[in-house]
């Protein structure tokens, strides 16, 4: 919006103008919007920018919204960066939510990458597909309390559980899609921290869940000694390695797999079903475990990553999906194998956040999923079991790279 009474209607602002206005001290950065239009707001930030380094802006000045459209999105903008994004698939998928051939866009700078998914998809076509399923579908916020000690701690949590059913009226006030389904207390000396999980449909929930939850906190202070320090405490646990998120989930706790014929692996990934077995075993397994990982897959993060960017996720969430455990087995005396994907904290929305950018939002309609489902959850549920199909598909094709020792020369051909 523009505030200023001599800026017109933005237009006739120049943005060089503005940009010695904000070298000068005379304006900042982030007030720009309340002089001119969106566009020629980032056109200033890009000459200051240009004009104090050495930096040329002219491709980030490049970009195919309107930057008004991406206010939610983002402060101080000054044009976009361009991520190439491709297809895999189509692959079919037996899901909760889905059902048929799908395709997957694929946003990374990672040459390979697609040409291994798209690998795997093949062969989960040729299988007949792969099955998935949402088994878990819970939002999280932590806020922590302070209370004077163990005494008042257990207080606290005998009132939260005596008045569980006021603290969801109270959070559900501030949303028409969520619902507050559980709390869970945890104390620490003189610290309680209330988990509230929530299910957000089709929205990743993160600011639904957090408008909530400070609704319920203002509850427990009223009625409470408990005094609120910090309405997310990082028991939540968002945008961090946490063990809490791989064995509770977070988002939606998804899981993907597919049975495939020993012929298939020998034509199309040139190995056995015990040779993919045995390296899931020592690499994904004991590797994985001997690290310490949270994760005990191969490249889950690569899918996931990828599909975030195309579909207008919050990347820095990549770090929950990456909490994926593969598994694999040989079944019908060595004739296939069984192999699953296990995503336990997959934090995706359809609504909300990066999904209403508009290359984004056609890379949700790539899937079919765009905006709400109905019923609503449904498109969120959907996405998730999507991506976990291509989590899978990249997994058999990295085993497969592995076992038939093809990664290396892969990599030279397409990565360089
Ligand atoms: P949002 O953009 O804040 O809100 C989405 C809203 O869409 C919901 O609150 C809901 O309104 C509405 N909605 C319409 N149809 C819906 C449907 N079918 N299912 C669910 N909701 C529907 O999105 P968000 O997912 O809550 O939060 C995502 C954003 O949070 C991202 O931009 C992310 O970067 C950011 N983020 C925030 C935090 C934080 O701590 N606040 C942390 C990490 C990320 P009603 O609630 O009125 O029903």
């Amino acid at each position: 919006m523009t505030n200023d009474p001599n800026a017109g209607d933005g237009a006739d602002v120049d943005p060089a103008d503005l940009a010695g206005r904000v070298a000068n001290g005379d304006l900042r950065l982030h007030e720009l919007e309340a002089h001119t239009d969106h566009e020629t707001a980032a056109a200033a930030r890009r000459l200051l920018v240009e004009r104090e380094t050495d930096a040329d802006l002219d491709a980030v000045g490049e970009y195919s919204f309107d930057a008004a459209d991406a206010e939610p999105n983002i402060e101080n903008m000054i044009g976009a960066v361009g991520v190439p994004v491709g297809i895999v698939g189509p692959v079919s998928v037996a899901g909760g939510a889905v059902e048929g051939e799908k395709y997957l866009p694929l946003a990374t700078t990672e040459g390979a990458l697609l040409a291994s998914v798209n690998r795997g998809c093949s062969v989960l076509r040729q299988s007949g597909g792969a099955s998935a399923r949402v088994l878990k579908s819970r939002m999280t916020r932590a806020p922590v309390f302070r209370v004077s000690g163990v005494a008042e701690a257990e207080a606290v949590l005998s009132w939260v559980g005596e008045h569980t059913e006021e603290l969801k009226t109270t959070a559900e006030e501030t949303t028409s899609h969520g619902e507050l389904k559980e709390v869970t207390p945890y104390v620490v000396g003189d610290s309680v921290f209330l988990r509230f999980g929530f299910d957000t449909k089709d929205a990743m929930g993160m600011n639904m869940a957090t408008i909530a939850s400070q609704a319920a906190c203002d509850l427990v202070e009223e009625e409470t000694p408990a005094e609120l320090v910090a309405l997310s405490g990082n028991l939540c646990t968002d945008k961090k390695p946490a063990a809490i998120n791989a064995i509770e989930g977070r988002g939606r706790s998804v899981t993907a797999d597919v049975e495939i014929d020993r012929d298939r692996l020998e034509d199309r990934l040139h190995t056995t079903p015990e040779a993919i077995d045995e390296i899931n075993t020592r690499k994904n397994l004991v590797g994985s475990a001997k690290a310490a990982s949270l994760g005990f897959n191969a490249q889950a993060a690569n899918v996931i990553a990828a599909a975030f960017l195309a579909t207008g996720q919050d990347s820095a969430q990549i770090v929950e999906g990456a909490n994926t455990i593969t598994t694999t087995e040989v079944r019908e005396e060595g004739e296939t194998l069984y192999a699953s994907v296990s995503l336990a904290s997959l934090e995706v929305g359809t609504v909300g956040g990066g999904t209403k950018l508009p290359t984004q939002a056609e890379g949700l309609d790539v899937i079919g999923v765009r905006g709400g489902g109905d019923p609503p959850g449904s498109n969120a549920d959907a996405l998730a079991e999507v991506i976990s199909v291509g989590v899978l598909a990249g997994e058999l094709s990295l085993l497969g790279a592995l076992a038939s020792r093809h990664l290396s020369s892969a990599h030279e051909q397409l990565g360089r």
